[in-house]
């Protein structure tokens, strides 16, 4: 068994969700800003990829007070557990992922680990051990659910996302596209990784809404395969 997974990204007109630089950028408004805050508060957890974490330093706390009070009213943290997937353990002990709001942290890393620092990790989160080299993202998914965790969002970025699609653990898709053109053949997107070489592969999408939203537009996809 494994948590249901939604991804929510913002990119640009033209598919970028960064610069080449990998810096962050804003891309949505307000309007989309409420809208993720909102699924954050619906989730159990938030997962991203340390790649995110070493650009972005992103605390993923849910930022409406009230919509944190009515998790604690329904006996839940007042934040989703936040979930970095940190093959070598490269989080920074600093990270505000680690010390920004209140709620439980877990680090997923691979064995490849070393003890002191699985321990360095461990003062500030849980530590989850799942995968030789590189993070076992089912097994870790496994894990997850053996936690409580049902509701899994995953905001990032587009190496990790990839991942997920290619070990079909998505089961919805949500991008914001913005009135932004980033450009730039390096800037990432989405979905990187090694891509799918062919049409067999691909991963299909059966369209559930298009919303104007911020000048832009909010499109969601439920994912139909594999
Ligand atoms: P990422 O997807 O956040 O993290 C990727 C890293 O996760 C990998 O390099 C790998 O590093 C680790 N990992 C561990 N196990 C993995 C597995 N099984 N599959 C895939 N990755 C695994 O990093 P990114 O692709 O560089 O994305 C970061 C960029 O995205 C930044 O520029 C950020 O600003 C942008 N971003 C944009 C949005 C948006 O909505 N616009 C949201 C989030 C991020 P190790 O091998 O070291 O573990």
């Amino acid at each position: 068994m494994r948590p249901h997974v939604f991804v929510n990204v913002a990119m640009s007109a033209d598919g970028k969700i960064s610069t080449g630089e990998r810096r962050q950028v804003r891309i949505s408004g307000e309007e989309d800003r409420l809208r993720v805050d909102a699924m954050r508060a619906s989730s159990d957890g938030i997962m991203v990829g340390i790649g995110t974490v070493l650009a972005d330093n992103p605390s993923l706390t849910v930022k409406s007070e009230d919509l944190r009070r009515r998790r604690v009213a329904e006996g839940r943290d007042e934040n989703p557990v936040r979930i970095v997937v940190d093959s070598r353990g490269r989080t920074p002990t600093g990270a505000d992922i680690l010390h920004r709001g209140s709620g439980k942290r877990i680090i997923a890393v691979s064995r490849a680990v070393p003890e002191s620092r699985l321990q360095a990790l461990g003062e500030h989160a849980e530590v989850i051990v799942a995968g030789e080299s590189e993070v076992d993202l089912k097994m870790l998914m496994e894990e997850l659910w053996r936690r409580g965790i049902r509701r899994l969002m995953v905001e990032g970025g587009g190496t990790l996302i990839y991942s997920l699609f290619a070990s079909g653990l998505v089961d919805e898709f949500s991008t914001f596209v913005g009135n932004v053109v980033i450009g730039g053949a390096s800037s990432p997107t989405p979905a990187d990784g090694q891509g799918f070489f062919s049409e067999r592969e691909f991963v299909r999408l059966e369209l559930q809404g298009v919303v104007p939203m911020d000048r832009g537009v909010l499109i969601h996809w439920k994912i139909t395969s594999p």
